[in-house]
């Protein structure tokens, strides 16, 4: 192996005499290797050199063995001169063909063989001519056009062409790189194939009828015509500005620009057309070695498909090899790839596609000649034309289905996400306009999560695919009820402080109201309104009201939802508080000053109450009898009032509490002409105000299933001393804990009502009709309803539901009314999953056309 290695260096230096001529650190000398064209086309050893780095300066287009194949443009020539390796300049492969047999005013339909290149004008007129002889199957869309002008075209084939139905799309593209032809006549030769053969092959009716099919067979014709439009001769691989339009692409490790270069016309345009679409599958050709490489080409991790692209590319070249010589297509594993693994490239379409649009590309890479002679081109489309339909075939397989609103039935952009497979956003969305989706999987089971915006997810389990199958699997996902949420982000704030506010409602809202007691802007119609400015100090309550597309609206407020915390400095004043700061006349952050006096009381705002200031730091200049700096507080409104004591030093306060009439407590501040310390922080608060308490209370669940039990926590406020709760239809029907837990047997709706009572006085809150107990359904009932369930009590795995009328959803839930498991569907049987469901009683609750049922199961594995 190494004799060979170095056999292989051996004639390699020696073919290339001039290499080490060649090889130059100054990037003065660039531009001499350009004669005036854009790009150079060169080749140099691996050793000593970093594929993975370079490949960020110059477009690599192989590797074989120890040498490396590249093109650059002038600034990357530039930069690549600048590490020193030796290198031979190539002729370019776009110029090895003198004349190309090319034709110009070619009509469709007369075309024996395709051994000939169109000439730009030829090529337009032939995709027009496809949309005008096949009008109910095929149009021509152009997309934009290129730098210098030229169409960006695509033949889009289907029944019904340009509507949009529930089926997957498929694009294929050729001739990204100008100088690499032969995608450019197959792809124009396969849209041929399929609209000729349309309704009498019927493997080709069966693609056109289920697929949404675009074909863009020159995705460069600036660079392919870069020689003129009569003649491929001259082809460039970059565009017109000396781009390479498969290194221009967003990349998912590397950012928008991974080339540095502003994203090129034709990718602009490429990008709002992958956009405005949402491709299942795609493949972008390319020459210049024959191999299908699959992704990723960013990145060293595997995609989270992997088995799937290596069953479907060794498909493409397994039938390839069925047809071709045995030298074609059978190098790097036996003709595919995955694109790392044989050289990373960042900015690539296929990368692109997969990561930005969940479209599964894969790049082609059709001939070792990049300028094929045109009379290759009719065996290079022998070996390759099954391969590409059966490619396109595999667009239909895997998973498929509608994904639509419960209660409206409109169409949902919904994700379907596969927990524990899906990686680097391989999970796939539904199309808005149609709630299609498209899910390409490797042969197994899958539990597949639908999610929406503003609907409640829906995990359909053991979803099973086979191999050249299509599972269907609709889903309908629940809005619920328009229930009002939001959270913040923060709720304890200083003065001056901002918060950003997040609507976390349920229910589909359109439009929001908010209202922001003592913020700036104090309302608000946006959805997640941000930068809410509380300039005073005190607690603030928020409210939301949502409004449904139907009218239905739903508030909540949150009392004292935002509390700003009020500072107050060292001054000559009287300030009624319960809660805030109180600082040196520095700060949080700063001293005080040399030659202050100042007095400052603090009183409480209700009857009774008292203050508490609390010292969390202390430290004024200590001198043993306090003389030179001090702190003095009094019992009372001023500083006549009982001194409780003079604190200079560390020595602080502590805690202290007024214990006079008003509440209050009065500071008195002196410091002389020098030595600062920090001073001090204290926490204000009072006393609770002598007030009877106000009842209240709320349960952890308010609808439950007769057995089960509801746990009560009281919210009374005022500090109550004593509870007497009421329960009736509950065991036990009273109680005198604070906190009780209630079970109830029977079923029906009942009232709950808790007294409390402190020394000041008492209260008493009944709410009617707050817990509603659900009976469950018994066997005769069940077998009348046209509903069974079976088999119960459960020892397997699967619970088996199913109904004379379709089942729209079925929840699972406990005693308290917890859902722990919800499905929706739309069918009339269907198997539930219960192997995370242990040993106990749970209840499944069945939404049928003919009503809703709750049945008791029991599980007794
Ligand atoms: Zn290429």
């Amino acid at each position: 192996m190494k004799l060979v290695k170095l056999l292989s260096l051996i004639i390699f230096f020696s073919a290339s005499a001039t290499l080490s001529a060649q090889k130059t650190t100054g990037s003065h000398d660039a531009g001499k290797y350009f004669q005036g064209s854009g790009e150079v086309y060169f080749k140099f050893l691996t050793e000593g050199a970093e594929p993975n780095q370079l490949s960020k300066i110059i477009s690599i287009d192989k590797i074989e063995g120890d040498v490396i194949y590249a093109y650059a443009n002038l600034s990357g020539f530039t930069a690549f001169l600048k590490h020193g390796l030796a290198f031979e300049i190539l002729p370019k492969p776009g110029e090895l063909i003198k004349n190309p047999r090319m034709l110009n005013n070619v009509n469709v339909r007369e075309i024996d063989e395709w051994d000939f290149y169109p000439t730009y004008d030829a090529y337009v007129d032939m995709m027009y001519q496809f949309a005008e002889d096949y009008p109910g199957l095929c149009e021509v869309v152009s997309i934009g056009n290129s730098v210098e002008g030229r169409e960006l075209l695509m033949a889009r084939i289907s029944d019904n062409v340009g509507e949009v139905e529930e089926e997957p799309q498929f694009l294929y593209t050729g001739t990204m790189h100008g100088d690499e032809t032969a995608g450019y006549v197959l792809l124009l030769r396969l849209i041929d194939y399929l609209l000729v053969n349309y309704n009498s092959d019927a493997e080709v009716t069966d693609l056109v009828n289920n697929l949404d099919i675009w074909i863009n067979p020159l995705a460069n014709p600036d660079g392919t015509f870069a020689g003129g439009n009569n003649t491929v001769n001259g082809a460039t691989r970059f565009n017109a500005n000396n781009v390479d339009l498969n290194r221009n692409y967003p990349d998912p490790e590397d950012g928008p620009h991974p080339d540095g270069n502003p994203w090129q016309v034709e990718t602009v345009h490429f990008m709002d057309f992958a956009e405005a679409n949402n491709f299942t599958m795609s493949a972008n050709t390319h020459g210049g070695t024959e191999v299908l490489n699959y992704p990723w080409d960013t990145w060293p991790q595997l995609a989270a498909d992997d088995d799937w692209w290596i069953f479907v590319c060794r498909e493409y070249v397994d039938t390839v090899h069925l047809y071709s010589p045995s030298n074609y297509m059978n190098e790097y594993n036996n003709g595919i790839t995955n694109g790392y693994a044989w050289y990373s490239i960042d900015g690539g379409r296929q990368d692109y596609m997969n990561y930005f649009h969940q479209c599964r590309e894969v790049t082609m890479e059709l001939s070792d000649v990049k300028l094929l002679s045109a009379g290759q081109l009719p065996s290079h489309w022998d070996w390759n034309y099954r391969s590409l339909l059966n490619y396109m075939k595999q667009a239909t397989y895997g998973v498929n289905g509608v994904v639509t609103d419960l209660e409206t039935g409109q169409p949902l952009r919904a994700m379907a996400y596969i927990e524990g497979h899906d990686i680097e956003n391989s999970y796939v969305y539904s199309r808005e306009e149609t709630g299609f989706y498209q899910r390409l999987l490797d042969a197994g089971t899958y539990d597949i999560t639908f999610s929406a915006p503003g609907h409640y997810p829906v995990t359909i389990e053991n979803v099973s695919v086979s191999d050249y199958t299509t599972t269907t699997v609709d889903v309908q996902l629940d809005a619920g009820d328009l229930i009002a949420d939001f959270t913040a982000s923060a709720t304890a704030i200083s003065m001056g402080g901002m918060v950003d506010f997040y609507d976390g409602s349920f229910g589909s809202p359109v439009s929001w109201s908010w209202e922001f007691e003592g913020g700036e802007p104090s309302t608000s119609n946006e959805e997640n309104p941000e930068g809410i400015v509380f300039a005073e100090a005190g607690s603030f309550d928020v409210s939301l009201t949502v409004t449904d597309s139907q009218g239905g609206s739903e508030t909540i407020v949150k009392e004292g939802f935002i509390s700003v915390n009020a500072e107050f400095l060292m001054s000559n004043q009287t300030i009624t508080t319960c809660a805030g700061i109180f600082y040196d006349t520095g700060g949080e952050d700063g001293g005080y000053s040399d030659n202050e006096d100042f007095t400052m009381t603090f009183t409480p705002g209700a009857a009774g109450s008292k203050i508490i200031v609390s010292f969390e730091m202390f430290d004024v200049e200590y001198q043993s009898s306090c003389d030179y700096d001090w702190l003095k507080v009094y019992d009372g409104e001023n500083t006549s009032a009982t001194l409780i004591g003079t604190f200079c030093g560390t020595g602080s306060p502590g805690t202290i509490e007024a214990t006079n009439e008003a509440g209050a407590l009065t500071f008195q501040f002196h410091s002389d002409g020098s030595v600062t310390n920090s001073g001090w922080k204290a926490v204000i608060s009072c006393t609770s105000p002598p007030l009877a308490p106000v009842a209240g209370f709320t349960a952890d669940a308010t609808h439950i299933i007769m057995g089960g039990s509801v746990q009560f926590t009281d919210l009374t406020t005022n500090s109550p001393t004593s509870w007497a709760w009421d329960f009736p239809g509950g065991t036990p029907s009273v109680s005198s804990l604070q906190n009780p837990s209630v079970q109830y047997e029977e079923a029906g709706i009942y009232d709950v009502t808790l007294t409390v009572q402190n020394t000041y006085g008492s209260d008493t809150k009944t709410i009617e009709g707050y817990i509603t107990v659900d009976s469950t359904i018994g066997i005769s009932e069940l077998l009348n309803s046209g509903l069974s369930v079976f088999p119960n009590p459960l020892t397997g795995d699967v619970l088996n539901i199913t109904s004379e009328t379709e089942i729209q959803k079925v929840e699972l839930f406990n005693y308290s009314g917890k859902v722990l498991l919800q499905k929706t569907l739309k069918t009339t049987s269907t198997g539930l999953n219960m192997q995370g469901f242990g040993k106990g009683v749970y209840f499944l609750k069945v939404f049928t056309d003919n009503g809703v049922r709750v049945v008791k199961l029991s599980v007794m594995r």
